[in-house]
């Protein structure tokens, strides 16, 4: 049996185990996937645990992302453009990092390619997250201008820098997240993500942009997060009658480049999507009835 597990702390509500499982059950794979809590100070013991335990692949999910890219032998493009590792791959006695958030994206955005490529991209948040976006913006799409907005705006300036080598003809440029700075990005972008943690469950009356924002119908809009499925700006985005996409996608896409490379075969993404629909809708109303 090949083992895998996902690690992060805390890790209790990941739905990879799910994902994971599922796949496995629909292929008939002998396989399992496991998920272990690990403190921060644990990470470096555990991993080599992990490798004598056999472990063939792990994810990687918050707050172990960048500390991993630190402790692995090899790295992809992905995972040292980002400087973030979420999926590891053990060959033999090497372990690689790599970085299926940017697949994942790209997966989520690949049908709206022509709302991206010669387009402004208004990015919203520039953590880890918004790294991933960023890159995959760059290597994979052509857009005309990438604009950053975040609360801490050094960070967001810290990100454009970052990426300045990879920017080819591609504008980078940071604005303000204050209402009378962000409108105008608002109104003039055609692809808007939403990288903040803004909306989050159980927070979810927060939103990136005020209430009365009005989309218009050939934008699109991305919310990376998807607990809730339906967040505020997800709403307010649906009402305006632009085009939405929603986190699970991404989730859904990382986890199947990393099962991918795991396993060499595609994961069956349009049979797992609706199992995983059933178990956050199934926790929405369970924390609506326990708040
Ligand atoms: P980070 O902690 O690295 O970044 C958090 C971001 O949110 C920063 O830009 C931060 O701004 C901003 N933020 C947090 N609180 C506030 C606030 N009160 N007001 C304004 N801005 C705020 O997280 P990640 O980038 O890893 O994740 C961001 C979101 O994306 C999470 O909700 C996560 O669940 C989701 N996500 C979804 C994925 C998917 O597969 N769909 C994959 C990865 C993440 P500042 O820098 O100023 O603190």
């Amino acid at each position: 049996m090949k083992r895998f597990a996902v690690i992060g702390h805390p890790v209790a509500h990941s739905l990879s185990p799910l994902l994971h499982g599922k796949a496995y059950d629909l292929l008939r794979l002998d396989c399992s996937y496991e998920s272990f809590d690990i403190l921060p100070e644990a990470l470096p013991a555990a991993l080599r645990d992990f490798r004598e335990q056999g472990f063939s692949g792990l994810n990687v999910t918050l707050p172990h992302k960048e500390s991993m890219a630190k402790l692995v032998d090899t790295l992809t493009d992905e995972a040292r453009a980002v400087g973030a590792v979420n999926t590891i791959l053990v060959r033999g006695d090497r372990i690689a990092g790599d970085n299926t958030d940017v697949h994942g994206f790209a997966a989520s955005v690949a049908s709206v390619r022509k709302s991206i490529e010669g387009q402004t991209v208004l990015l919203l948040g520039a953590g880890g997250s918004a790294r991933a976006v960023v890159y995959a913006l760059l290597s994979r799409f052509k857009p005309s201008e990438i604009v950053v907005v975040n609360r801490d705006e050094d960070r967001g300036r810290d990100l454009l820098r970052h990426f300045a080598d990879h920017a080819g003809d591609a504008k980078l440029t940071s604005g303000s997240v204050e209402p009378a700075g962000l409108s105008p990005l608002l109104d003039r972008a055609d692809l808007i993500v939403n990288c903040t943690s803004l909306g989050l469950s159980p927070a979810v009356e927060g939103c990136p942009v005020k209430d009365d924002t009005v989309f218009r119908p050939e934008q699109v809009v991305m919310d990376l997060i998807y607990t809730p499925l339906r967040t505020r700006l997800i709403a307010l985005a649906t009402k305006s009658g632009a085009r939405t996409i929603s986190g699970l996608e991404m989730f859904l896409h990382q986890g199947a480049r990393s099962f991918e490379l795991w396993l060499g075969q595609p994961m069956p993404v349009d049979a797992i999507r609706p199992v995983i629909m059933n178990e956050l809708e199934r926790q929405q109303k369970e924390s609506r009835q326990h708040p």
